[in-house]
């Protein structure tokens, strides 16, 4: 891959389980989100499959046929131009994976809400996630409408107007619908448009202090790799302001829980940056779009095992406080999103709560609650500024289930 097409927005692909997600992004990029070969991706793959598109526009073409991902087209196999790379984050659709496509929605600018032609509106999942964009406030949404080849045009109608009505009230109402089929490659050039309107790039500060939402972190060495070869910690996730620069200071929040005489207590971390990878490349600097992998100085003990998702890095002293409780107004749904599952109850004190916040997620206990805010206790801090979003999810039967969104107050 050539440098020049590093990714500059992040796009969620997002939507019930089997409705087509993994092979879309398949059919836009070429990459197969599931399996990475790399260590590095591999390991945000798991829990946040990712892969990058470059959109192109063939020069002897009208649109929308214009819109592909081939390098060449036409009869004279001409060479297409760049329009921009994108990465897609591909979340897993699996209920319990809930958490993870929250986190994943901290780090998207739009997404793509996958609904299967073949199955009535809507399930489960793509209400939830649909809820969830709603919450995290990602309203640059395309409806793809896949498996259009498994049935007729009259199921296809029916099934669009199901979307249409499903769409109305939330935060994709007006968003475009594109019938696709992501396994024949039908009108992908239609969805590429779609995206190229609704999901533009953000327009991005350069002069404001880098922070980077930690999704993943790694050790990378192999196992019995002799100290001087030992390569230092890293940290899998997405820059969403500012640049980050080889050689750049970072401090990471909350950092480490440190034990001082019998008192335990929360300390960030600081370190160097030693190398970032981006679209598989090795860079000197990245800026917000894609996710990184930065190489770090901190020993690969303290970041093994994901053992620093969640948590935010910037220059020191720039990043928002760590907090171990908090309050927030909240804002709960009327009822349980998906299948009998019942209205929602207040939030009543003593009862645990899982939270995302930002790429965070941590279990909390309501301290104390009434007409429209909580209180909570965490049992793992998190930093996070006033006025974030926060998904509140409530334990019911075996499973967390979306009950409402928070905002973390001053
Ligand atoms: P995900 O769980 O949303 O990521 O769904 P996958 O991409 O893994 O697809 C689930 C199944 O649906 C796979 O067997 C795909 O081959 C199949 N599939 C995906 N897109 C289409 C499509 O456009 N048409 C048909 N017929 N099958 C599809
Ligand atoms: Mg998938």
């Amino acid at each position: 891959m050539t440098s020049h097409n590093h990714p500059e927005v992040n796009i969620g692909l997002v939507g019930h389980v089997d409705h087509g997600k993994t092979t879309l992004v398949q059919a836009l990029s070429g990459e197969w989100t599931d399996q990475h070969s790399e260590e590095m991706k591999r390991g945000i793959s798991i829990r946040l499959g990712y892969a990058d598109a470059t959109f192109r526009r063939c020069p002897e073409e009208e649109e929308p046929e214009a819109f592909t991902v081939e390098e060449t087209c036409g009869e004279h196999d001409v060479e297409t131009d760049v329009l921009r790379t994108v990465s897609f984050v591909d979340a897993p659709g699996h209920e319990t994976l809930m958490a993870t496509m929250l986190s994943g929605a901290s780090i998207m600018d739009g997404a793509v809400l996958v609904v299967s032609a073949s199955e009535p509106v809507p399930q489960a999942q793509t209400e939830e996630h649909l809820m969830a964009l709603d919450i995290i406030g990602i309203d640059n949404i395309v409806v793809a409408q896949n498996k259009v080849d498994l049935v007729d045009q009259e199921r296809a109608q029916e099934n669009y107007q199901q979307i249409q009505e499903f769409v109305k009230g939330t935060v994709a109402e007006g968003a475009p619908i594109v019938p696709v089929s992501a396994q024949q490659g039908v009108n992908t050039d239609l969805l590429i448009q779609a995206i190229q309107e609704e999901i533009p790039t953000p327009e991005r500060d350069p002069d404001v202090d880098a922070q980077m939402m930690v999704a993943r972190s790694f050790d990378i060495n192999r196992p019995g790799t002799t100290w001087a070869d030992l390569k230092g910690g890293v940290l899998g996730g997405s820059l969403v302001q500012g640049s980050l620069e080889v050689d750049d200071e970072i401090e990471l929040r909350p950092g480490r829980e440190v034990d001082e005489g019998g008192q335990t207590e929360w300390r960030p971390v600081t370190t160097s940056v030693r190398s970032i990878q981006a679209g598989g490349d090795f860079v000197d600097e990245a800026t917000p779009g894609g996710l990184l992998g930065v190489g770090t100085g901190l020993d690969p003990a303290i970041t093994k095992g994901d053992a620093l998702a969640g948590q935010v890095a910037g220059p020191p002293g720039s990043l928002p406080p760590t907090l171990e409780q908090f309050t927030m107004d909240v804002d709960l749904l009327e009822r349980i999103v998906g299948d009998n599952a019942g209205e929602v109850e207040e939030i009543s004190t003593g009862e645990p709560l899982m939270l995302t916040i930002g790429t965070a997620t941590t279990v909390g206990s309501v301290t104390s609650a009434r007409g429209g805010e909580a209180e909570v206790a965490l049992k793992r801090p998190v930093c996070a500024a006033p006025g974030s979003k926060i998904a509140i999810n409530r334990r019911v039967g075996a499973r967390w289930r979306l009950i409402g969104v928070g905002t973390l107050r001053e």
